[in-house]
């Protein structure tokens, strides 16, 4: 069984910020600006009796939304490749993008499970605004807050479902 768990997204819905606080740790760059962590970062998660590995992407500072699109779309493409759960990280307070879509349109023809992560979902009525990613195409979105922890153990519990 293969367990390498890849999160994925545009810059700044907070990719990083739940890298850390999956693992734990401090090791991914989580900055104010978007795009600032830099290629790929591993770590390990353990939850409950089952330790997996997680990958954060990143993606370069650059100005040009063409750069961006360009970057997320490899970063993805490899997560596709390597990992065996996708983490797709959205934000529920910035809302839905065309980035976001694209991705999904990526996401929707690989052949491993995707989950749909609602990130910044900080209060309940975040949770509510969260309903427009089911446009994505990709099932229920999962919220969380990367920032104060809440509902990131149900994600863990997924993760475990799914993997
Ligand atoms: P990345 O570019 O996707 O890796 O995003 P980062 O982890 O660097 O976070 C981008 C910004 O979003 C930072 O200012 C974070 O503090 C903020 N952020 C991350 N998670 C949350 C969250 O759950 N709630 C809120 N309100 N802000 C968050
Ligand atoms: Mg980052």
């Amino acid at each position: 069984m293969g367990n390498l768990v890849a999160i994925v997204g545009r810059p700044n819905v907070g990719k990083s910020t739940l890298f850390n606080r999956l693992t734990q740790t401090r090791q991914a760059i989580v900055n104010e600006q978007a795009g600032t962590t830099r290629d790929r970062q591993y770590g390990k998660v353990e939850w409950l009796t089952k330790e997996f590995s997680l990958v954060d992407t990143g993606g370069w500072v650059v100005n040009s939304e063409d750069v961006f699109e360009e970057e997320i779309n490899k970063q993805v493409k490899i997560a596709i490749e390597e990992a065996d759960v996708i983490l797709f990280v959205v934000d529920v307070i910035n809302g839905l993008t065309d980035l976001d879509q694209e991705v999904a349109n990526i996401l929707r023809r690989c052949r491993k499970p995707v989950l749909v992560v609602a990130n910044k979902a900080d209060n309940f009525e975040a949770h509510i605004g969260s309903a427009e990613f089911y446009a994505l195409g990709l099932g229920d979105p999962v919220c969380i807050s990367a920032i104060n922890g809440s509902c990131t153990g149900d994600l863990l519990d997924k993760i475990l479902e799914v993997m």
